[in-house]
């Protein structure tokens, strides 16, 4: 099914050139003791609801209330190949960028566009206490707020108060994400890291969620000047739920189809009852109010994750 591309992909070049010594990374120093506060997008180059945010911000001339803002366009080399004709080529270029986040990966031998862009990021990542990093959907789905396994990325995700659902989960088998790196996967470390998914890559909605969670994200850490928080902060749009995965469905045929249409946060009522269809044997749901995480509509590839499930937790 062909998406229509709503939204604009904005002209970062003007950012390209930084005082930061790193390409497309912006360091807002206050002069005031504080945090290092860091919000990434464009971390997969067709995302383009992060860039946004980050060229309006920008624009705007905003500074940090204290400590240090770091606003960084990541994966570069394939946002320029954006193309509204074809915006599912530009994800990556030779791997994916959030799928590189270890000490032996970012140290190893290989090279990719990605690890090269990675290890050049690699000591803002590091060297910030908090970190935002924003990303939107393929599939037309609702906004999710990807908070990692820990209690401590739970609260955040509750503190920074949108969007309505948070996801607590365990990453992928295929490599790490940013997100989990280093303090921000150890419970021990006070850094702390929050990944978005604004909805549908290209819709008009996921510029104004974007918009909104860096906005409450930066008031969280306090990196927000007061005043301009309370002007471009919306009231949020109901209490937010947590939805706990706990485990992942693979596909193991290329048969593989969901019994019937999701878009992804449905609960499945009963244990029991056929979420999908491997070949020819039936996926069931293996509790009650079953919730089903980001699924993957079509053409899932063998031995890939063709949705994960998770229960809801009130708190
Ligand atoms: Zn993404």
């Amino acid at each position: 099914m062909a998406i229509a591309v709503e939204l604009q992909a904005p002209d970062i070049e003007p950012y390209r050139r930084s005082g930061s010594g790193t390409e497309f990374v912006h360091v807002l120093d206050s002069g005031k003791p504080g945090p290092q506060v860091m919000v990434m997008a464009l971390t997969h180059g067709n995302e383009i609801c992060g860039a946004i945010a980050l060229d309006r911000f920008l624009g705007m001339g905003a500074r940090p209330a204290c400590g240090r803002l770091v606003l960084a366009f990541a994966n570069v080399a394939a946002f320029g190949r954006f193309d509204p004709a074809n915006p599912y080529a530009s994800r990556f270029i030779d791997e994916d960028f959030n799928r590189v986040w270890t000490r032996e990966v970012l140290d190893g031998p290989r090279e990719s566009v990605e690890l090269r862009r990675a290890r050049a990021l690699r000591p803002f990542v590091e060297a910030s206490d908090f970190l935002l990093d924003i990303h939107s959907m393929l599939e037309p789905s609702p906004p999710v707020m990807i908070c990692g396994p820990l209690e401590k990325g739970i609260r955040f995700a509750f503190d920074v108060g949108v969007p309505r659902d948070i996801v607590s989960d365990t990453g992928h088998s295929n490599g790490t994400r940013m997100r989990d790196y280093g303090g921000f996967g150890d419970p021990s470390s006070a850094k702390n890291a929050l990944l978005v998914e604004c909805g549908q890559h290209w819709e008009r909605n996921s510029e104004r969620v974007a918009w909104q969670t860096l906005w409450r994200f930066l008031r969280t850490t306090g990196a927000a000047d007061p005043e301009s928080a309370q002007r471009e902060i919306e009231p949020a749009l109901g209490p937010q739920r947590l939805i706990r995965v706990t485990e992942a469905v693979i596909a193991n045929s290329p048969a593989f189809r969901f019994a019937r249409t999701f878009t992804g946060l449905e609960i499945v009522p009963h244990r029991g009852d056929v979420i999908a269809w491997d070949g020819d044997q039936p996926v069931r749901a293996p509790y009650d109010n079953c919730v089903l995480v980001m699924p993957v509509p079509n053409n899932v590839k063998t031995g890939l994750t063709a949705v994960r499930l998770g229960r809801e937790e009130t708190r």
